[in-house]
């Protein structure tokens, strides 16, 4: 049986391997394979695989004997090649080694260069480039990099931060250039360099205790088992749990001759992207300097020029680009980008090398881009039949589509700011504003025409009004479900909740974060998208994806594909019609307790809570019909036809009595006649442990069953009004919190009764409407089939199944969460990215146990989870026929849904928006 193949040779327009084999090379591996099968000028080489990896650490770290073996006949090959030999006096090959797993982990693991340097070889290498000065150069790079990763990281040597060896040569560097007076690398000469690399060898002798090997066979092992070595390496390692990428995959090493764009005026070093990364403008874009190393075009020491005329900039109109300086070279590399880019079928962000005048490839693969550049690209792409479209649309993440829909901090200026505070990024996009403390200041302030970024420890239904007159809420509580989240997320407002970080004194006005004390009205910026806040003003990028021609184009790409509907959770009209522009087709949740919250209603909600019978607990219920009415009616006339789910009140009743001043309590007993005392003692009673758990949802209709005949009696009224004018709707009307089939028969019975009154009332023939409920309590999922015995709809409440599901409570996860994901106890927030096998079974359990009663029920999602990709996509599996989510998220879960639809598609079409069940519901209760 042939034997396992170790190591894969590329070079002089061939190679052992190829791209499709990255599992085994590495990306870096396969891909210089690729290039170099491709008659690329890729300077020779091999990869050691990703299998010896394995083996390596299987063997306690040591390598398989036929490994040694292997190497020497691919260094041989290489050296045939190259014309020159590693280790050889005279004529001396130099090689690197680097890492490469089958996924880029950037920086993450370690890489040698110049290895073959010792002071046989020297003499050799001087003679042969002319060129001491890079001799000596590349010889104190080794030196650095090759006690840094081999002799003290790869040894499992942990010195103190600072302390390490390469700290220590890099100071003997500085002191060097201070000592001759010079500011960068390029000014010390070749006796200075060789100085230095007498001294650096003392430096790792006495930091390390042991002596800079001077042997080239010696380093090229040291290097490559580093490199191996480096996979279990800090930095890998904890990549590899953020990133979920296995522990067992392993790197592969690449070992590769060496060529220099520092051997003098005739050399470069460049980095470039065969499109613009930033725009996706179809130009060839990039870097180069000249006399340079490629560490030094990322280092930012020198500044690199543009590569062409056309990508020139007002900064670097009077560089000299490449084409400019050596067209004939420059037009070898544009050929090869072309080639690239039709090869891959996608953008390639690569590395080459000018070498006295000869070009090399140094790296290819696919490159990182932001969102409205990988859109276009995509577009272009598939618009010149480059790629086709289900392929574009897999090409864009859904998130980097948010990047078009709010406005952005500037990404440069990011860099630059002040980091305050890193919290969780409830609602999108970027916002500069003076700090307020108070929903009073923030209304008074904005009123002023000030910007203004609010900051609580936690928001409340009282708060709104202040939460709308900013730019961006932030709060040291609450999770990804919080009300600041919640609210801030529905108008597509920038918020960053759960900072633990800030103690806020209100007396003295200010928050202090991390020994940083700022004031009222202080500036500070948001970046909602990432969690990040900073101190000052971060300037910020307007959005107007309607002006996109490439994101209209794709959309309308996505919606051809996807199998799902769209909705959208929103309570006003005006946020109703902004998801419609977004794409939104109904309304999935309209939750009404939001309704109550104006000042003129709320006095009758509380007079409702302290009535102490049913007369007069009705009047003040009833009062607040007119209101509600007229609120239904903006919102069903803002979605012309489409479906509206309604869901009637659900908070717990003490949020509407709780908190109040004794200024409040005494007014309140004023407007509705009830004595201070009463009241006092009332709100005492309604205080609830856990309010979460306590008396909302249905079991405030069951209680008080004059608040659903009000809510329905105004909802259907609404309905019939619009109907009469030959307006269509399709009211959904959605019973919150059901965890038993007759809490729902008797919500439902109530409804249907009104429905016949208000039929009459309007001398309808047929009105129109479906009773449903929330799936959000546990026990619901599981006695689907019974519940759906009466609903008609089902709508997954994907926040309170999680927070029951788990039993974290949505209010305070934010206190441990951070813990549960830095000791990944958990892979993520559950409340942000649904728990797929944990909650989402309950979700799959329950379309599946309520479709075995109703084969027709429509299913759908209202949860948070709704606008998040991988949610979607989970939704698209289990076969719900929508996912509803809050307008600025509409556009991202058309696009995942887009995407499920390609990878797993559905034998059904999608489901018809105003399509309702044909069973009948039965709302007797059962014996
Ligand atoms: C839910 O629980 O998922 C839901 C949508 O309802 P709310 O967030 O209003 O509790
Ligand atoms: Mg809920």
């Amino acid at each position: 049986m042939a034997r396992k193949k170790n190591v894969y040779f590329f070079g002089g327009g061939k190679a052992d391997g190829k791209a499709d084999m990255k599992n085994l090379l590495g990306g870096k591996g396969a891909n210089l394979a690729e290039m170099s099968s491709l008659g690329m000028p890729v300077p020779a080489g091999f990869t050691i695989t990703t299998e010896v990896c394995t083996a390596y650490y299987g063997n306690k770290g040591r390598l398989p004997k036929e490994v040694e073996l292997d190497v020497k006949k691919a260094l041989a090959k290489v050296e045939r090649i190259m014309g020159k030999k590693y280790g050889d006096p005279k004529n001396p090959l130099l090689v690197s080694v680097r890492s490469g797993a089958r996924q880029s982990m950037p920086g993450m693991m370690d890489t040698v260069l110049n290895l073959g340097l010792s002071s046989k070889t020297l003499p050799g290498f001087i003679a042969k480039t002319g060129n001491e000065r890079l001799a000596y150069d590349a010889y104190r790079r080794l030196i650095m990099m090759y006690a840094d990763v081999v002799m003290e990281k790869a040894a499992g040597i942990e010195p103190p931060d600072g302390m390490g060896v390469r700290e220590h040569l890099e100071q003997a560097m500085d002191a060097m250039k201070k000592k001759k007076g010079v500011a960068t690398d390029v000014d010390l000469d070749a006796e200075d360099l060789k100085k230095l690399c007498r001294q650096f060898k003392r430096i790792v002798e006495r930091c390390i205790g042991k002596v800079f090997p001077d042997d080239a066979e010696q380093q090229l092992w040291g290097g490559i088992k580093a490199v191996f070595q480096s996979w279990n390496g800090k930095r890998a390692v904890s990549y590899r749990r953020i990133e979920g990428i296995p522990d067992d995959w392993g790197t592969a090493v690449n070992v590769q001759s060496m060529v220099f764009g520092n051997m003098g005026r005739n050399s470069a070093t460049g980095v470039a992207f065969t499109r613009d990364p930033a725009t996706g403008d179809n130009k060839f874009y990039g870097e180069w300097l000249i006399n340079a190393q490629g560490e030094d075009v990322v280092a930012g020491i020198r500044t690199p020029s543009p590569l062409n005329k056309a990508t020139k900039t007002d900064d670097t109109q009077d560089m000299e680009s490449l084409e400019e300086k050596w067209p004939k070279l420059y037009r070898q590399l544009a050929a090869i980008r072309k080639e690239l880019e039709s090869h891959y079928r996608d953008m390639q962000d690569i590395e080459f090398t000018i070498e006295d005048g000869t070009l090399w490839m140094l790296q290819t693969r696919v490159g990182k881009r932001a969102g409205s550049a990988a859109i276009r690209m995509a577009v272009d792409m598939a618009t010149n039949g480059l790629i086709d479209q289900d392929t574009a649309i897999m090409r864009v993440n859904p998130e980097q589509l948010d990047e078009l829909l709010h406005p952005m901090l500037d990404p440069e200026a990011e860099k630059k700011a002040d980091v305050i505070a890193k919290c969780l990024p409830a609602g999108p996009g970027g916002a500069v504003g003076q700090v307020v403390l108070t929903s009073e200041e923030a209304e008074k302030w904005a009123e002023q025409g000030k910007k203004v970024v609010l900051v609580r420890a936690e928001t409340s239904p009282e708060d709104v009004h202040g939460m709308h007159a900013a730019t961006a809420i932030l709060t040291a509580k609450g999770g990804m479900t919080s009300h600041a989240a919640l609210v801030a997320r529905g108008w597509g407002k920038c918020c960053i909740v759960g900072c633990g970080a800030l103690a806020i004194d209100a007396k003295a006005k200010t928050i202090a974060v991390n020994g940083k004390v700022i004031k009222e009205g202080d500036w500070v910026s948001l970046n909602g998208t990432t969690g990040t806040v900073y101190a000052g003003q971060v300037p910020v990028m307007p959005a107007d994806p309607e002006r996109n021609k490439w994101y209209k184009k794709i959309m309308r790409w996505a919606d051809a594909k996807r199998q799902m509907n769209v909705r959208t959770n929103a309570d006003r009209p005006e946020d109703a019609e902004q998801a419609v522009k977004f794409g939104a087709e109904g309304i999935g949740l309209t939750r009404t307790e939001h309704m109550f919250f104006e000042p003129e209603r709320i006095v009758h909600i509380r007079a409702m809570i302290l009535a102490e019978d049913e007369k007069t607990r009705r009047k003040a219920v009833m009062k607040l019909l007119p209101y509600q009415k007229e609120d239904f009616l903006g919102i069903f006339k803002a979605m012309k036809g489409k479906p509206v789910t309604v869901r009637l009140l659900d908070p717990p009743l003490h949020e509407f009595v709780g908190g109040l001043t004794d200024e409040q309590t005494r007014d309140l007993s004023d407007q509705i006649g009830v004595p201070v005392a009463k009241i006092k003692a009332r709100v005492e009673q309604l205080h609830e442990f856990n309010p979460m758990l306590g008396h909302r949802g249905c079991r405030l209709g069951v209680a008080y069953p004059e608040i659903t005949e009000m809510q329905a009696r105004a909802i259907l009224e609404a309905a019939a009004e619009l109907t009469k004018k030959k307006v269509k709707v399709l009211p959904e009307i959605m019973i919150p919190l059901v965890g038993h089939v007759n809490e729902l028969r008797h919500q439902a019975a109530i409804i249907d009764a009104i429905a016949a009154d208000v039929k009459k009332k309007y001398a309808l023939r047929k009105l129109d409407y479906m009773v449903g409920t929330m799936i959000e309590v546990p026990r619901a999922a599981i006695t689907a089939n019974q519940i759906a015995e009466v609903a008609e709809f089902f709508s997954f409440g994907t926040n309170d199944l999680t927070q029951m599901g788990f039993g974290y409570s949505r209010d305070d996860v934010a206190g441990f969460l951070p813990t549960y994901l830095r000791n990944d106890i958990l892979p993520h927030d559950p409340f942000q990215k649904l728990d797929q096998e944990g909650i989402g079974q309950l979700v799959a359990m329950g379309v599946e146990r309520g479709r075995s009663t109703r084969p027709d029920l429509k299913c759908g999602i209202c949860g948070e989870h709704g606008g998040e990709p991988s949610s979607v996509k989970f939704c698209h599996r289990v076969g719900l026929d929508y996912v509803s989510c809050s307008p600025f998220r509409v556009p991202i879960a058309r696009f995942a849904a887009a995407q499920a639809a390609i990878e797993t598609p559905r034998k059904t079409p999608k489901a018809k928006p105003r399509k309702k069940t044909a069973a009948k519901r039965k709302t007797a209760a059962k014996k």
